[in-house]
């Protein structure tokens, strides 16, 4: 005997109710629920899911700082961008020299006295001072952030520049000493031995500042974003969900060290939670007898550092590509090339003062070959 199926759902429909007619399925209700599942896939990724680009620029730590966020939909690009903002604006009253009430300011009014106190709101100086005494230390002191106890005498303002005096050079020169500045965590406190000694963190603070914007966007939902402080660049993600050819990831060109029209022979970085930093000689700096005085100085000398004129530093953050940027600066082509082959994520492109190229060997091949024909590395 067949098992008769229960009517109960349609009693009023004649067809169903005969014993041992064959089921038919129900099409229209799966049909319908197909649609709107359907509908509302195409909805998430094409219209909520669909990414939305805005741009920024803001005049900022003593340059122009430029913000690009690309987030799905639903994110306020807008809001993201500010809040990435304020992160640059409050590292830069931290570390301000020109601000008289910065923490820098301050620790420098205090120098060779006690230490000085850091706040809950001034914790991340802790994080850059000790990042700069690490940066030092690798560098055997080419960084140095106590660079500034002579610094302070250069004024590399074209409009009103500075050379300090041999007297002045040699009356403040053994005060350079990164040494000095010691952080303690457990007292929460930043001492600046060695009455006189100063410091000027210009060298890494853009790095860092660019950091905690890239923290911000990437904790509140950004699916991709560049964050460019007048040549310290971080890459969060990439620009487009496109695929092949890495036609997503963001592409940067580097200025031509020497002329601010052109990009430098072809060489274009793709690159993806990255950061790419340029130290050049051209960005602060003045000519005197047809002499040009840039804001790098060699903590040996007191006097700019000679023999490059422009070094790019790929990294895992802006902060550290920063201070080796300077580092290297300071240290030369040479030195720095070996430096950058034993630290793992680090690449440079070195710009001698000759114009010659010289790259480090994880720099894609591709980028060398085509771009590069004067790469002497
Ligand atoms: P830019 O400001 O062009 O991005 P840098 O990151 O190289 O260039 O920073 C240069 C700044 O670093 C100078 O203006 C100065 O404040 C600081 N500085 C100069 N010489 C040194 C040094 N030897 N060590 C640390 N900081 C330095
Ligand atoms: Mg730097």
């Amino acid at each position: 005997m067949t098992r008769r199926r229960p009517t109960a759902l349609r009693p009023s429909h004649p067809l169903r109710s005969e014993p041992d007619a064959p089921a038919r399925p129900r099409r229209a209700p799966v049909i319908f629920m197909l649609a709107v599942g359907g509908f509302y896939l195409w909805w998430c990724f094409h219209v909520r899911g669909a990414l939305v680009t805005a741009s920024e620029q803001f005049p900022m730590m003593g340059t122009v700082v430029t913000i690009t966020v690309v987030a799905p939909r639903p994110v306020d690009v807008n809001a993201l961008i500010e809040g990435a903002r304020d992160e640059i604006d409050r590292i830069e009253r931290l570390c301000s020299a020109y601000k008289p009430d910065s923490f820098v300011s301050r620790l420098n009014d205090r120098s060779g006295a006690s230490p000085l106190h850091v706040t809950r709101e001034e914790w991340d100086i802790l994080e850059i001072l000790e990042e700069a005494r690490m940066i030092s230390k690798i560098t055997d002191g080419a960084f140095d952030v106590t660079f500034a106890s002579v610094g302070r005498f250069w004024d590399f303002d074209p409009a009103h520049p500075r050379l300090p005096t041999q007297e002045e050079i040699a009356g403040a020169i053994d005060k350079i000493d990164y040494r000095r500045v010691t952080t303690d965590r457990l007292t929460s406190t930043v001492l600046l031995a060695g009455e006189g000694t100063r410091i000027g963190l210009g060298g890494i603070a853009k790095g860092y500042a660019v950091d905690k914007a890239i923290a911000h966007l990437r904790a509140n939902g950004a699916y991709g974003a560049l964050v460019n402080a007048g040549g310290d660049i971080y890459a969060l993600g990439r620009k487009s969900k496109d695929e092949g050819s890495q036609a997503g990831s963001w592409r940067i060109a580097l200025q031509h060290p020497r002329d601010k029209t052109r990009f430098m022979p072809g060489v274009r970085l793709e690159i993806e939670d990255a950061a790419v930093v340029t130290s050049g000689d051209y960005e602060r700096s003045f000519v005197v007898d047809g002499k040009r005085y840039h804001h790098i100085i060699d903590p040996r000398t007191g006097m700019p550092a000679t023999g490059l004129i422009s070094v790019t530093v790929v990294a895992r953050t802006a902060c550290f590509a920063d201070g080796l940027a300077t580092a290297f600066f300071v240290m030369g082509a040479e030195k720095g090339l070996k430096l950058t082959e034993r630290l793992p994520g680090v690449e440079a492109i070195f710009v001698t003062d000759a114009e010659e190229i010289i790259i480090s060997s994880g720099i894609p091949k591709e980028v060398r070959e085509v771009d590069l024909k004067s790469s002497g590395g």
